[in-house]
């Protein structure tokens, strides 16, 4: 089996698994299947609005922690 990696058109932003888009046959560039976009250009402005790594960035994560499990 062939193992191919999503493409995904650099003009138009059609996905497809060739090397040239199948819309307007640009060139294709992988897309690697993370859940986050690596270039999302909003990324680095919406983690400063976050204020990430602050108190009240933390206490707005979700927590899969069990607090009464904490005393040890
Ligand atoms: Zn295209």
């Amino acid at each position: 089996m062939v193992r191919t990696r999503l493409q995904r058109c650099i003009s138009c932003g059609e996905y497809g698994l060739g090397a040239r888009c199948e819309k307007c046959g640009s060139a294709m560039a992988a897309v690697s299947p993370m859940k986050y976009s690596p270039e999302d250009p909003q990324g680095a402005r919406r983690r400063k609005r976050m204020d990430v790594g602050s108190d009240e960035w933390l206490e707005s994560l979700p927590t899969t922690r069990n607090e009464e499990s904490e005393e040890e």
